[in-house]
């Protein structure tokens, strides 16, 4: 269904350079995923979704046609905007993938596992005489890095939260993931990262400008990165012209 709903405006688009987030199409993803240990147990983090609900509300606001993908959230979904929930990196990654092709931005804000259970056991694990349980978990797959190699990506925003060296992280990050626009938060900071209401966030461009955020609600950091958001696209669309 929001398969279609992105087709159909992605075709009534075509040939038109949207003038920056109005009537772009934006997939955001939010809050923790769940990587099942067995029918009762699971691995997840803190994440609550609430920087990536005020970035897909404040993008809404803004004109945009934004479709979020998010985990289970801790903080109400957004009025009027259209969102899947998934659980797994696997199944928000095959979410994000078929959805992306009808992308104008894509800002991936979620929490995702690095690592997950090698399989999901059918049946509660007991602890039978045991001493110690040990679990395989496997690499997941990362979704920011996948859709930075694709050839036609979209503009990709995506985050870092770090406990040290928050810029030499981000940087890294940029050029390996190859993305548009990284958002480095210390979450060791007080006032920043998981859980708050605030967050003090630096963005770090690809075109090398960088710019330091005052610790904010996260309704205001996302309205600054949205302001990063739109220069780069009416940058790319002035390209594309003629
Ligand atoms: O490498 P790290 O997990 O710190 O990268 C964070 C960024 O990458 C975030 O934007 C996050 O949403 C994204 N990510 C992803 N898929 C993963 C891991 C991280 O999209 N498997």
């Amino acid at each position: 269904m929001i398969a279609r709903k992105a087709k159909a405006l992605a075709r009534s688009r075509r040939g038109i350079a949207p003038p920056a987030l109005k009537s772009s199409v934006v997939i955001v993803t939010a809050g923790p995923t769940v990587e099942d240990i067995d029918p009762v147990r699971f691995l997840s983090n803190r994440s609550t979704g609430r920087m990536g609900v005020a970035l897909a509300a404040v993008a809404a606001k803004r004109g945009a046609r934004v479709i979020l993908i998010h985990g289970p959230l801790q903080v109400p979904l957004p009025r009027g905007i259209p969102a899947l929930l998934t659980r797994s990196a696997r199944e928000m990654y095959r979410s994000v993938m078929r959805l992306a092709d009808h992308a104008d931005v894509a800002i991936l804000c979620a929490a995702v596992a690095d690592f997950a259970p090698a399989r999901k056991a059918p049946r509660k694990l007991k602890k039978g005489g045991r001493a110690e349980l040990v679990l395989r978990l496997v690499r997941t797959p990362d979704i920011l890095a996948a859709l930075g190699a694709r050839k036609r990506k979209p503009l990709l925003v995506g985050f870092a939260a770090e406990t040290d060296d928050v810029a030499r992280h981000a940087k890294d990050k940029l050029a390996r993931k190859n993305c548009d626009m990284i958002c480095a938060n210390p979450v060791l900071e007080k006032g920043s990262g998981f859980a708050g209401r605030t967050n003090r966030v630096t963005i770090y461009r690809r075109d090398g400008n960088t710019r330091k955020l005052p610790l904010l609600g996260k309704t205001a950091v996302a309205g600054r990165i949205l302001d990063e958001v739109e220069d780069l696209l009416s940058r790319k669309n002035r390209r594309r012209r003629p």
